[in-house]
């Protein structure tokens, strides 16, 4: 019996066996396979069904793959219907993940029996799509609609505890979970229990309309996420099949759509992100011990990553107090986790448990890896990284976090300059998903690949990058800020770019951005380009005099905006006033949101084209997943450089002219 899904007896139950590794992802030959099986049931003498995935998982989702080009038959919504048209009761035994269309099929079952440690879920919302195979219509007869539309429009992964909770799953199978699911079949009596014939559960108006607005805002109304809504709060108003037909036709629609081919995009290249070609032999050290030097904002954020991780840790400051402020930053923070609902108490005590403190560099002597994170200063560092280098094992890793600095200096700073790095976090460091991996010319291919295997344990998306001044994400942010910028020069108003930003879908503009970061980085990285700067360049001195005026941003109250008791953002006439006395193109002109959008993004493409093109980033792709996860770029765009290659070329030329003419001296077109 060849092909992926396998059928045997135990006694008089059918067991059939997906066998697609590595994740029994549901592709063609699966389908086939398991109608191939089921109609062998449907002919034999078997009195119960039970489907199990070989391997680690069920169906943990869909082929991803093929979702680009249309889908070949039979497709899922046909292998259910063979399961609901079986005459004998179908279980679907659940470990490891039964995502997408792997829980759609469960749906299709009569009964679902999990693992503790199984993950169901619905996060098709995620790439641009809505469930295609009956998954929003076999919800709403499980949960209730506004229930339904949480857990569709957040697409997250439900534990299989919370699971049995929600009804999502019948039992939890304690011991063999084939064992569990065959006696569970048995105890239907053979008869059916299809969801398609159960009624749907009603809420409340009011409750099904907050989780609709909620979900809406989270999912950026975005066409999907209506579309989503939509099918579950209409489950109800038509016959089970009708309302299976809408929910196809609007999948096939969505999954080929823009938002879809961008999500599909990013899915692939985060995969990607962080596999170095050529290094797949080289082997990493050990990641058992890291600690932190520096328990400011990002050593107590780095800090958290790693105890969240499952790592002990020792932070070391300079004195007595300031390791005080930060042990009492990683509190602050696990307790914002526990207040949230994201961290249970208990774990959190044991997290806390799992750090130390130290004002003794020599107590590093034990770590596979230290992670600095002190001032911003190459002298502070390079005095730092020579003694971390005296008292660190010797083949221990020694990492900065440095945001701008070369780390080629302060590696050449130690006696082991193949063991330096940069491991570039971004804040909040224990939310933000992205790490830059930064790998100097001196770093070693072990040293490179021990990082990411850091990385990887610390649950991060991590990119390979080069140096260079702001590596690849600050580097390609400051040319979109630099072009902003110049837009206010120009006369355009920060609140008006910020908003014409927002409408793109950013998360945030980047006038807003700088309140949150902090003015006086920027500043103190200005000042120390200075004696360099060419003078033909131009520059821009508006956020100097905001500096000045002592205007650093959101956290003394005032910036680009204002900020009142609660935090919220205000257009503020005093930097009306700074800009129009210091702005160097008059007279201001107006700007309306299409040009400001078509000029910002185009220096972003263009620099992030540099980026690719210098060699700092290794791919494309690596790009895209930088400015998406670390700068807020809106993820339905699958980043600066997959969003350029949807545009009209025309269109983009002209909008590069006008940045070039902008920029004017220095300014470098991408080939
Ligand atoms: P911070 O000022 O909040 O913290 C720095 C900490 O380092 C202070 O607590 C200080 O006491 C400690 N320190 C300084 N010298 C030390 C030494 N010799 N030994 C031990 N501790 C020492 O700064 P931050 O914002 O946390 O930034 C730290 C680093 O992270 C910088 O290199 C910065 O560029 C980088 N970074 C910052 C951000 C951000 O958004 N803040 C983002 C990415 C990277």
């Amino acid at each position: 019996m060849g092909g992926p899904v396998h059928l045997r007896m135990d006694g008089d139950v059918a067991v059939i066996v997906i066998d697609n590794p590595p994740v029994n992802a549901g592709s063609l030959s699966v389908r086939q396979g398991l109608l191939a099986r089921l109609d062998e049931v449907a002919h034999g003498k078997a009195r119960a069904t039970v489907i199990i995935g070989a391997g680690k998982t069920f169906v943990a989702g869909s082929d991803i793959r093929e979702f680009g080009a249309p889908l070949e038959d039979p497709q899922l919504p046909a292998v259910i219907a063979a399961i609901e048209a079986l005459p004998i009761p179908v279980v679907a035994a659940i470990h490891g993940a039964a995502l997408g269309g792997g829980f759609e099929l469960a749906l299709g079952c009569d009964a679902r029996v999990a693992t503790r440690g199984a993950v169901v879920g619905l996060p098709e919302v995620k790439l641009g799509m809505v469930p295609g195979a009956g998954g929003t219509q076999r919800l709403v007869r499980l949960v209730d609609i506004a229930r339904a539309i949480e857990l569709v429009c957040s697409g997250r992964r439900v534990p299989g505890p919370e699971a049995l909770e929600l009804g999502l799953v019948d039992a939890i199978a304690e011991g063999d979970l084939l064992t569990a699911a065959i006696a569970h079949a048995k105890t239907l009596g053979g008869f059916k229990r299809r969801l398609s014939e159960t009624p749907v559960k009603a809420a409340s108006a009011t409750t099904i309309d907050a989780a609709a607005d909620k979900a809406i805002r989270r999912g950026r109304r975005r066409p999907n996420v209506l579309a989503a809504i939509d099918l579950l709060r209409s489950a109800d108003t038509a016959p089970f099949q009708t309302m299976l037909d809408r929910e196809r036709a609007v999948f096939q629609e969505l999954r080929g759509g823009e938002d879809a081919a961008a999500l599909r995009h990013l899915f692939f290249a985060e995969r990607q992100a962080g596999r170095v070609d050529g290094l797949g032999d080289v082997v990493p050290g050990p990641v058992r011990r890291v600690n932190v030097v520096g328990a400011g904002t990002m050593g107590a954020g780095i800090a958290v990553c790693l105890l969240n991780s499952g790592l002990a840790v020792r932070l070391v400051e300079q004195d007595d107090p300031a390791l005080a402020r930060g042990i009492e930053r990683v509190e602050q923070t696990l307790a914002a986790d526990v207040a949230s609902g994201r961290l249970d108490p208990k774990e959190s005590a044991s997290r806390r448990a799992a750090l130390g403190g130290s004002v003794e560099l020599t107590d590093l002597g034990d770590c596979d890896v230290i992670i600095e994170a002190a001032f911003e200063d190459l002298a502070v560092k390079q005095n730092l990284f020579a003694r971390l280098d005296a008292v660190a094992r010797p083949d221990a890793i020694l990492a900065t976090n440095t945001s701008y600095l070369d780390i080629a200096a302060i590696a050449r700073a130690t006696g082991r300059p193949a063991s330096v790095l940069g491991l570039h976090f971004f804040s909040p460091a224990n939310v933000m998903k992205l790490l830059e991996v930064v790998r100097t010319p001196l770093t070693s291919d072990e040293a490179l690949v021990t990082g990411l295997k850091l990385a990887r344990q610390m649950g991060k998306i991590a990119i390979v990058s080069g140096l260079g001044e702001g590596f690849i994400g600050n580097r390609i942010f400051s040319a979109y800020r630099q072009q902003c910028e110049f837009m206010v020069d120009e006369g355009a108003a920060p609140q008006e770019v910020d908003a014409a930003l927002v409408e793109f879908g950013f998360a945030m503009g980047p006038f807003a951005v700088a309140d949150l970061s902090g003015l006086d980085i920027a500043w103190r990285t200005r000042q120390r380009l200075s004696a360099t700067r060419d003078p033909r360049q131009r520059y821009v001195t508006i956020a100097d005099r905001l500096c000045e005026a002592g205007r650093l941003g959101r956290k003394v109250g005032a910036g680009w905006y204002r900020y009142d008791e609660q935090g919220r953002r205000i257009v503020d006439p005093a930097v009306a006033a700074i800009i129009s006395a210091s702005a160097s193109v008059r007279p201001p002109r107006a700007f309306d949101a299409a040009e400001i959008q078509r000029r910002a993004l185009a220096a972003m493409v263009n620099e992030a084209q540099l980026v690719v093109q210098d060699g700092v980033a290794q791919r494309p792709a690596d790009v895209d997943v930088a400015l998406v996860h670390g700068y807020g770029f809106p993820a339905w765009e699958g980043g600066p450089l997959f969003w350029h290659s949807r545009q009209d070329p025309d269109v983009y030329a002209k909008a590069l002219g006008q940045v070039e003419a902008a920029t004017g001296h220095g300014f470098r077109r991408a080939d």
